[in-house]
């Protein structure tokens, strides 16, 4: 970690003095520039055993600015090329497109193989499905658990995919971890810091989403969290944010998309499920996000989504997800992706 100390105008001697030892001691290197009205101090150090507020709040210090991103891990500076993931023999990143697919909710076997059969058969390739679902209302069907775990495996291996699937609490990280391929970081726990740092001790990819209104450093410093455990591979999703608009369940953000590949190495992928709200305007979004440089999508699929126990207004129904993805084939395409 890098900073720069500026020094206010009429800072002594002794408090630059004073500066410089107080950085000394916590092993940081200084490099003083004196100019005729002003002296900044360069420093050099390891940022986690002095905070920039420490130094900010010395008498004579102007402003501290640092030099590099807080998120080391994520960010580009310690890594140039971009992250690719393989799970399962699907590569996430890159040149190729991942497409997660599947119901919101795991309700049934019959249900969940059904919907994964179709998906396969349209050319997703990983399952999604919720066994632990966060729900607005505590009385909403709030998912089988471990027998939604258990049915989502079997689907998974009768198909040969990778599965990916929410884990809500440090309590059921170990037991989501022996089943799901890929853990969900959900868009409302993208601040729990435990639950980061608890998915961050495992060997396995994880798609952390966007925080509700979380902006785009927020959740960079988020993927920080568990990278800063081990655990690198990281997979972020854009899913919608909260703003004054009200058409649309969350307003979809496609301009994070190359903001977020400016500033990262991690793989993205855009859901545009839970950004519209509505199955209407699934398509269009997920257009977008390929076109805007997406590293694959998060797509909700129902058999029958006038029946389904959650988020069925947003989910298309197999045809129309196949529909969706033969049309995505020439956008992939134009923008070098395989699909
Ligand atoms: C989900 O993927 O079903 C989900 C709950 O998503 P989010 O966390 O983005 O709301
Ligand atoms: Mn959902």
């Amino acid at each position: 970690m890098q900073m720069i100390i500026i020094m206010k105008e009429n800072a002594s001697a002794k408090q630059i003095e004073a500066v410089e030892s107080k950085l000394g001691e916590f092993g940081f290197q200084t490099h003083p520039i004196y100019g005729e009205k002003k002296t900044i101090i360069g420093a050099i150090g390891d940022k986690r055993a002095l905070s920039m507020n420490q130094v900010l709040m010395m008498e004579g210090v102007d402003n501290v600015v640092p030099i590099m991103r807080p998120y080391k891990l994520a960010g580009k500076e310690l890594q140039k090329e971009p992250t690719v993931i393989h799970v399962k023999g699907v590569t996430i990143g890159g040149d190729n497109l991942a497409v997660f697919a599947g119901p919101c909710a795991i309700e049934s076997q019959e249900q969940f193989t059904g919907v994964a059969r179709a998906v396969q058969a349209a050319g997703a390739n990983i399952l999604r499905g919720g066994a632990f679902k966060p729900r607005s209302s505590p009385y909403s069907f709030a998912g089988l658990e471990d027998e939604g775990l258990k049915i989502m495996a079997n689907a998974g291996k009768e198909l040969n995919m990778p599965i990916c699937t929410e884990v809500l609490d440090t309590r059921e990280v170990e037991l989501v971890a022996e089943y799901a391929d890929i853990m969900q970081i959900g868009a409302r726990n993208m601040q729990n810091f435990k639950l980061l740092r608890e998915v961050g001790k495992y060997n396995k990819p994880i798609l952390l989403k966007r925080g509700l209104s979380s902006t785009i450093e927020e959740w960079l410093m988020a993927a920080e969290y568990i990278m800063s455990e081990g655990n690198e591979q990281v997979i972020l999703c854009e899913r919608g944010i909260r703003t004054y608009e009200t058409s649309t369940r969350n307003t979809f953000d496609v301009s994070a998309i190359p903001v977020v590949k400016e500033l990262s190495h991690l793989p993205i992928i855009g859901d545009p499920s839970h950004a519209a709200g509505t199955s209407k305007y699934v398509p269009a979004i997920a257009k977008s996000a390929i076109a805007a440089g997406a590293d694959g999508l998060m797509i909700e699929v129902h058999n029958c989504p006038e029946k389904a126990m959650s988020d069925g207004e947003q989910s298309l129904r197999p045809s129309e997800f196949s529909q969706l993805m033969s049309e995505l084939a020439p956008i992939a395409g134009a923008v070098g992706k395989k699909l």
